[in-house]
């Protein structure tokens, strides 16, 4: 890896993510080259591009569920994965890894909730199991968190109970139950009938008012455009264009993303 100097910034001013020339492969397949963006605080990013460009990828990387193979990347200043001293790289332990991920709250295509478990269980269980939270109090800031998605009369149901829309208001209540200081979306609304899209961007767009930092992969342009404050545009797993979502999806600069956004628009 190329040593990356970082600048020592005061915490308003550092940036909740910065990717500096992030390259990831699995095997002989190069799935990201020299990534490099800022998400600043507060702001909303959301990334587009063809189906296998590196998006989902990105995202888990950010999130530590990837290595990356080259260049660094920091969320909220602190280096993913890895401790560094002078010009070298140590794995962080699994307890230290885990530290940081717990921070970074994810919502998938896929709901991925605890069959098992009613709404509010699902919201409860990380903060019990992993935070160490009274069970009282996890449950007790469960229901705040379900009647902030629209769902304080659904917190006994079950995933099987729900529709799809519904299903994943509970993933993002509980995701948020961690406090998570930054939330990746991953196609949140791609899986969902027509009909319960809005309501998922609904809560979304709520979150985003509090002033949360977000990621999100979509191909909901009516929400990158309103909601969004930067947009990149990944083809081949590189950054081809980045800038404001008005300003990049009207005025598109590069062949890739008008033919890209000719399909999807
Ligand atoms: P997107 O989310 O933009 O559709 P992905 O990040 O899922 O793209 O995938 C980018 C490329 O990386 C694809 O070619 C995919 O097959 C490959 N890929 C993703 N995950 C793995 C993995 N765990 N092992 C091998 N190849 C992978
Ligand atoms: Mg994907």
């Amino acid at each position: 890896m190329t040593p990356v100097q970082r600048a020592t910034t005061p915490d308003a001013a550092r940036p909740m993510v910065e990717a500096v020339a992030v390259s990831k492969r699995f095997g002989g397949n190069e799935v990201l080259t020299s990534i490099s963006l800022r998400v600043e605080r507060g702001q909303v990013m959301c990334v587009i591009g063809p189906s296998g460009s590196g998006k989902s990828t990105f995202l888990r990387c950010i999130n530590h569920l990837e290595v990356v193979d080259a260049g660094r990347l920091y969320v909220d200043g602190e280096l993913v994965g890895y401790r560094e001293r002078g010009d070298k790289l140590y794995e962080l332990k699994p307890a230290e890894a885990a530290r940081q991920r717990r921070d970074i709250g994810m919502v998938f295509q896929h709901f991925n909730l605890f069959p098992h478990m009613t709404a509010l269980e699902n919201i409860a269980e990380a903060p019990t199991t992993v935070k160490g939270m009274s069970r009282r109090d996890a449950l007790e800031r469960g229901r705040d968190l379900l009647a902030r998605v629209g769902l304080a009369s659904h917190a006994g149901h079950y995933p099987s109970q729900l529709s799809g829309g519904q299903q994943q208001r509970v993933a993002i209540a509980r995701a948020l139950a961690m406090d998570p200081k930054l939330m990746l979306f991953d196609e949140p609304t791609s899986a969902l009938d027509p009909e319960l899209v809005g309501e998922v961007l609904d809560v979304m767009r709520e979150l985003a008012d509090t002033g949360m930092t977000m990621v999100v992969v979509t191909h909901e342009m009516g929400f990158a455009r309103e909601v969004g404050d930067a947009m990149v545009f990944l083809d081949g797993g590189v950054v081809v264009e980045s800038g404001a979502p008005r300003e990049l999806l009207a005025n598109p600069q590069h062949e890739r993303t008008k033919a890209f956004l000719s399909k999807v628009l």
